[in-house]
């Protein structure tokens, strides 16, 4: 009986063993993990749990049963140090291994640490996942918790920061770029959302480099900027970006370049292995260029292709990438790929809670941007198409 191996059980590895199933796949799958809890979804690690006991907590991806009714057989607390490809096998860190007909690397990505003077100090936080949220949530609630300082502006950053301002805490938002969420969305969007965060009490200082951080007693006590210029906090979080787990990968041999490379079939330089989620980076048919995209629409999406190329079947109809964030009182959306637009145009006028941004280049939409209009998200994904330029003024 064929085996396929996954390593990484996020939403991407769970998905790609669901689908497999779904498409009839018989052999044997094997769904490995180094966290210790069931597969977890982590976009609540930094929205609404962060502000206290009663609020819901994450949600699994799929309740236990589902792994023992589909005969998946998930592997948690399981760390892979090793691919032999010529052995066709895995290693594992207890030394045991583990065959493999086809694989599928599954890894996500880390945060990518701060390398200021003084970024091991107490009190300093990341959030990637489970242990990291429940820690930060923690400290939030602390009353001796006053002032918090986010470093980065990007998604996550604005989230935290967001639980932290509803907590009534002193917020500042420290960011290397001159303005928010410069990688996901347009300046119509960004300016928007800090506007509304900034009415909502949240500080933020642009265009700004960490020199140091500060201490008292062995614990962060200030943030040290380029421009001479200190803040006081009692807590950090470090939001700057997250890095591809592909050690693993490169140590394989596998073409890796900021991720591990992957063609349109999710396949890596190596025809049985399959790379997806957070850690592949290839071409998209919804921008130029190669891309990495961390979110959960692309995770799932690319498991569903890696699972239809390995059982044979038609890779399926492409959909414009999308994500979501909560910020505030704010639903963020947006579809199709933020970069190489000509065109903004934006429609605030409706109501002062909502805004609805189209990024078009030439004639054609190639993305879109919305607040608080959730209801607008699946036209205008339907309207972005590589192939058939539909206007949707
Ligand atoms: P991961 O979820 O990172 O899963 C990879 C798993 O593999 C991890 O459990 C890791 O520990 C394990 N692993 C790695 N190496 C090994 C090894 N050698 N052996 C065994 N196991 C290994 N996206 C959105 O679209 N909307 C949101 O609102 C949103 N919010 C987010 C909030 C937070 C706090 C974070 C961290 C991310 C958020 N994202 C959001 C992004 C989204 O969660 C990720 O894009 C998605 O989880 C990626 O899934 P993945 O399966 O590729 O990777």
């Amino acid at each position: 009986m064929n085996t396929t191996v996954i390593i990484g059980n996020g939403v991407a590895g769970t998905n790609a063993a669901a689908t497999l199933r779904m498409n009839g796949y018989e052999g044997a799958i094997k769904l490995i993990g180094d966290e210790v809890s069931l597969p977890y979804q982590r976009p609540p690690l930094s929205k609404a749990w962060l502000q206290g006991p009663d609020r819901p907590q994450p949600t699994l991806i799929r309740p236990l049963s589902f792994y023992e009714d589909n005969r998946i057989d998930l592997m948690r607390a399981r760390k892979v140090v090793k691919i032999d490809r010529n052995k066709r096998r895995i290693h594992f860190a207890d030394g045991k291994t583990m065959k493999f007909n086809t694989l599928i690397l599954a890894t996500g990505a880390s945060p990518r640490r701060l390398n200021a003077k003084g970024a091991n100090l107490k009190g300093i936080h990341y959030l990637r996942d489970l242990g990291d949220s429940a820690r930060l949530r923690q400290a939030l609630s602390d009353p001796g918790c006053r002032d918090v300082a986010i470093i980065g502006a990007g998604v996550i950053g604005l989230e935290v920061a967001s639980a932290a301002v509803n907590l009534g805490r002193t917020v500042t938002v420290v960011e290397a770029a001159a303005r928010a969420m410069a990688r996901v969305a347009s300046p119509a969007t960004t300016n928007f959302v800090t506007q509304k965060l900034k009415d909502a009490g949240v500080q933020f200082l642009f265009n700004q480099k960490i020199e140091r951080f500060g201490a008292a007693e062995r614990r962060v006590s200030s943030i040290h900027l380029g421009d001479g210029s200190q803040i006081k906090t009692d807590l950090v979080l470090a939001g700057i970006g997250a890095t591809p787990n592909i050690a693993l990968a490169e140590a394989a041999g596998l073409e890796c370049d900021n991720g591990i490379c992957v063609d349109q079939d999710m396949r890596t330089s190596d025809s049985e292995i399959f790379a997806i989620g957070d850690c592949a980076r290839g071409e998209n048919e919804f921008a130029s260029g190669k891309l990495r995209i961390e979110t959960i629409h692309n995770a799932t999406t690319q498991a569903q292709i890696a699972a239809a190329a390995i059982c044979n079947k038609e890779r399926p109809t492409p959909v414009p990438p999308r994500f979501w964030s909560d910020l505030k009182d704010m639903k963020v959306q947006a579809v199709g790929i933020s970069s190489g637009y000509d065109l903004v145009r934006s429609n605030a006028s409706q109501h002062p809670s909502t805004l609805e941004t189209h990024l078009k280049c030439g004639e054609r939409l190639i993305a879109a941007e919305i607040v608080n209009l959730p209801i607008r998200q699946s036209a205008l994904a339907r309207a972005i198409s590589p192939r058939i330029p539909v206007d949707t003024q």
